[in-house]
């Protein structure tokens, strides 16, 4: 199994909450971007075909649609199974819809983040609850069914009843998967910068208490279990059978390859990344470099499943301390050959993973 990451780092707006490589640009310069997206595709020298894309960003929606379809016939996919584009809600229409399924895209992941218009507002976004709706019936009735909702816990203005309102609508719509993300408070995002100085700017003074979003995370959970959704990692969950297919990949750590602004590649021993900034990556500038470690990417990346990991016999023998100490604490469990977190351990994960880093 082995995927490609396509990024479209541009966006239609900057999101006060967003600490992605992501910002707004000049129709030019998305241009001059799409050509050398196209032609570090068409000059990357291939060992395998690829069964998954995912057109991540930014907000890829935005691309010409013509992009979209020239990339998919660059790529070698002979046996592709899934292909992804995220999108945000208000850029779909029928014949963008058309030109995707012709092109091959098969799954959308729409970034709703929340369906509450204060909070919405608040976060710079700019779409109603009643669009999401609107798309999804859209999407379904072009025959992409294969569809993710994502959420945000810990959004300034969200309350306990507004985080339910949020999950009423998931409930009505009914997406066969769903994202749920706590809100990372760094100084990545405005918003992040804003809370951590103390400021009250992009509703930084009004965003719900890091133990409050905790809440809101396992409420979701809660509600999300109840009606049939299994949460297969710590942030997606899935009605049978529609787990995302490209994500499971990075916790397996099978291989894949990225391309564009900050694209990440991994092909099983070692990693790389495109440049972070623009102006670099449109001269072409090198790549970083690194070699990894397999034990150790193996517990941090691939605990975050919840059906966890079958560790080697050297690997138990390696990781035997921390094993031990968190199987001790009741955050991990040994179930014959695999190990993983308990519901109790989701919340202090990075805790737990770090542990398993040199
Ligand atoms: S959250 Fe999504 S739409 Fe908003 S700025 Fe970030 S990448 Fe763009």
């Amino acid at each position: 199994m082995s995927g490609v990451y396509i990024s479209y780092p541009f966006c239609r707006q900057k999101c006060s909450f967003c600490n992605f490589a992501s910002d707004v640009a000049s129709d030019p310069v998305k241009t001059r971007y799409g050509a050398a997206l196209l032609e570090e595709i068409r000059a990357h020298e291939w060992q395998w075909s690829p069964e998954t894309v995912y057109f991540g960003g930014g907000t890829p929606s935005l691309m010409p649609p013509e992009l979209v379809a020239e990339i998919m016939r660059a790529l070698p996919a002979k046996c592709l199974r899934e292909a992804t584009i995220e999108c945000a809600p208000g850029t779909l229409n029928r014949s963008l819809l058309e030109s995707w399924t012709v092109a091959g895209i098969n799954r959308v992941s729409l970034g709703v983040q929340s369906f509450v218009a204060e909070e919405l507002k608040t976060s710079g976004r700019r779409h109603s609850a009643e669009d999401v709706e609107r798309e999804v019936d859209l999407l379904r009735a072009s025959g992409i069914e294969n569809i993710n909702l994502d959420l945000i816990a810990g959004l300034p203005e969200q309350t306990a009843a507004s985080w339910e309102r949020s999950l009423d609508w998931i409930e009505h719509i009914r997406p066969p998967h769903v994202s749920v993300y706590l809100f990372e408070v760094d100084e990545e995002s405005r918003l992040g910068r804003e809370f951590l100085l103390g400021g009250s700017r992009y509703g930084a003074a009004r965003m719900p208490s890091e133990d409050l979003a905790a809440q809101f995370y396992e409420r979701a959970v809660e509600r999300l279990e109840a009606v049939s959704y299994t949460r297969y990692e710590i942030s997606n969950f899935a009605r049978a059978g529609h787990e995302s297919l490209h994500n499971l990949k990075y916790w397996k750590l099978e291989p894949y390859v990225g391309f564009g602004l900050d694209a990440h590649s991994y092909d099983g021993c070692e990693r790389w990344q495109n440049p972070d900034s623009l102006i670099e990556y449109l001269s072409r500038a090198p790549q970083i470099r690194s070699r990894t470690d397999r034990g150790e990417e193996h517990f941090f990346v691939g605990l975050r499943m919840m059906s966890g990991i079958e560790p080697t016999q050297e690997e138990w023998t390696r990781f035997a301390r921390p094993i031990e100490r968190w199987t001790r604490a009741g955050l991990l469990e040994r179930t014959g050959s695999r190990l993983r977190l308990t519901a109790d351990a989701v919340l202090v994960s990075n805790e737990i993973l770090a542990e398993f880093v040199a």
